[in-house]
């Protein structure tokens, strides 16, 4: 990992050492030929130390984690900071303007378009600007998302905990839950890990909002980044109280609707469910009950519906396994608190 201090540059401009700049960096043009840019943030320490990228809104309705960039970079104080960091608070430029997370034009997934390819689609030559100039330059990075437009997701850290540089990036965010996997080809989060810049996602709330609860969670997961790797030397490192890994992301944990109808919940994101507990019940126009969708094990509501209809077959909720020692946690302390104790008395 870099630790000289050196400067910061990007196609057009080179930040050095002890300095700041805001910038808006063009991806792309509009029909008019006008330029479409993103906004960045960089702040180069006076001191030596690793470079971070904070991305967001690469979906453009995901909006908690816009927040969480331009706090980081654009409110805290950088006197001591050691290192670079490189806020990216709005990456779909387009899809932000618009409200809807791919880019309008074709309906596609910036997400699935890295690292990138100049002479390929638009949804390709965006990612590649990106990438070259803000991306591959740092030594790590934590890529900010929120659930799908209609759902909602309790915070956790998703990371290819078989890398290890990744590893030691996802526990150092001190979630209370992380998913395992690689995530999906052309993620931001994946083709910059197999480049050689760790990245981690972060999974929070839902899209259209601000939830405060959440975005200060993640502050403090980022400071707890920071103090990991010397940015922040004389922080310390967080533990969340307790952590549970789940493996994988396998379809068995969408439990989805077999009936059309409107949706009654009964239990939060975040929420221990006992086996064969009812999750929700789906009712008719008249108010009677149709079908009662059930807990198929004990586990947890890692995400659920916001938007209270479906048709058959529609994703209810994500519903995962989890280990007995996390049950056994979750059943003494009642419910889940999704935020994590900032600098807890245990574990460390
Ligand atoms: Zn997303």
């Amino acid at each position: 990992m870099e630790s000289t201090l050196e400067p910061f540059e990007y196609d057009g401009g080179v930040i050095d050492p002890g300095e700041s700049e805001k910038l808006r960096f063009a991806i792309s043009e509009t029909y008019l030929g006008d330029p479409v840019r993103i906004p960045v943030t960089v702040v180069n320490g006076a001191e030596p130390g690793p470079t971070c990228f904070l991305s967001a809104a690469i979906h453009g309705d995901e909006l908690n984690g816009i927040e969480v960039v331009r706090e980081v970079v654009d409110e805290w104080e950088h006197d001591d900071i050691h290192g670079c960091v490189v806020g990216l608070p709005v990456l779909n430029v387009p899809g932000f303007i618009t409200q809807e997370r791919y880019l309008p034009i074709y309906e596609r997934d910036l997400n699935r378009a890295f690292p990138g390819n100049e002479e390929s689609t638009s949804a390709y030559r965006i990612a590649h600007r990106i990438y070259t100039n803000f991306i591959a330059p740092c030594d790590f990075g934590i890529d900010f998302h929120t659930s799908t437009r209609g759902r909602t997701n309790m915070f956790h850290v998703r990371a290819d905990l078989e890398n290890e540089a990744v590893a030691r990036l996802a526990h150092a965010f001190g979630s209370h839950v992380i998913i395992a996997g690689e995530g999906a080809e052309g993620t931001l989060r994946r083709e910059a890990t197999e480049d050689g810049v760790p990245t981690i996602t972060i999974e929070m709330g839902e899209a259209h909002r601000f939830e405060p609860p959440l975005i200060e969670e993640a502050l403090h997961g980022v400071r707890s980044v920071f103090a990991e790797y010397g940015l922040y030397p004389q922080e310390s490192v967080r533990w969340p109280g307790w952590r549970t890994t789940i493996e994988g992301w396998g379809e068995r944990t969408w439990l989805r609707a077999d009936t059309g109808g409107i949706v009654d919940i009964h239990h939060d994101r975040g929420e221990l469910v006992h086996e064969d507990e009812a999750i929700c019940t789906i009712t008719s126009p008249f108010k009677t009950d149709v079908e009662t969708v059930r807990a198929p094990f004990t586990g947890l509501l890692v995400g659920v519906l916001e938007n209270p209809v479906v048709y058959p077959g529609n994703p209810i909720c994500h519903f995962a396994e989890i280990e007995q020692s996390t049950i056994d946690i979750l059943e003494e302390t009642g419910a889940t608190d999704e935020t994590a104790t900032p600098y807890p008395d245990i574990g460390l």
